[in-house]
């Protein structure tokens, strides 16, 4: 079972790191392996998949056209990419999480796929997590989830980078990694 963890670090530091749903970790399956899932097909089980928000966590909010991509970003969603499938969703529908990956292209090798936060199937997931800047989401509050700060563009708290070495730990932990190392 894991700790359970109230969120933003910035209240309470010692707070930081993941709140569980609630629900024991499953270990029960192993099939699925790094380079496996390139592009998930909507219908096979995943053990674990990763749901990383879009605004506010990986970009910030457009200015004129353009908008920033959190520095850390791409290391982010390598590590987690090494460890589980890894998803992009926004509210504003899979548009959004598209539109990104052709602004960033080199995001593109660690992503499997882009939702609308409404639109997962959940009940093909086992262990769902996600990383989110807003705890408002019923989809975030289905998932084992850490919330970082917005990011509006400029300087980049650490919290993005930190919240995927917490996910990979516990991933790891659990023997829920894919990782074939
Ligand atoms: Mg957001």
């Amino acid at each position: 079972m894991w700790s359970i963890f109230v969120l933003k670090r910035k209240k309470v530091k010692k707070e930081w790191g993941i709140h569980s749903k609630g629900k024991s970790i499953n270990s029960n399956y192993g099939e699925s392996k790094r380079g496996m899932i390139v592009d998930w097909n909507g219908r096979d089980r995943l053990r674990v998949a990763i749901f990383v928000d879009v605004d506010g966590t990986l970009a910030s909010p457009y200015r004129n056209g353009k908008r920033e991509l959190r520095s850390s970003a791409s290391k982010a969603l390598e590590m987690l990419s090494d460890h589980a499938p890894l998803f992009l969703w926004s509210i504003a529908g899979p548009e959004n999480g598209l539109r990104l990956l052709k602004e960033f292209p080199h995001l593109k090798p660690f992503v499997s796929g882009c939702y609308g936060k409404e639109e997962f199937p959940f009940n093909l997931v086992d262990n769902p997590f996600c990383i989110d800047d807003e705890e408002v989401d019923d989809a975030v509050l289905k998932c084992s989830h850490i919330i970082v700060d917005t990011f509006m563009g400029g300087k980049n708290s650490n919290q993005l980078r930190e919240a995927a070495q917490l996910i990979t730990q516990q991933l790891t932990n659990e023997g829920l990694s894919c990782d074939k190392s």
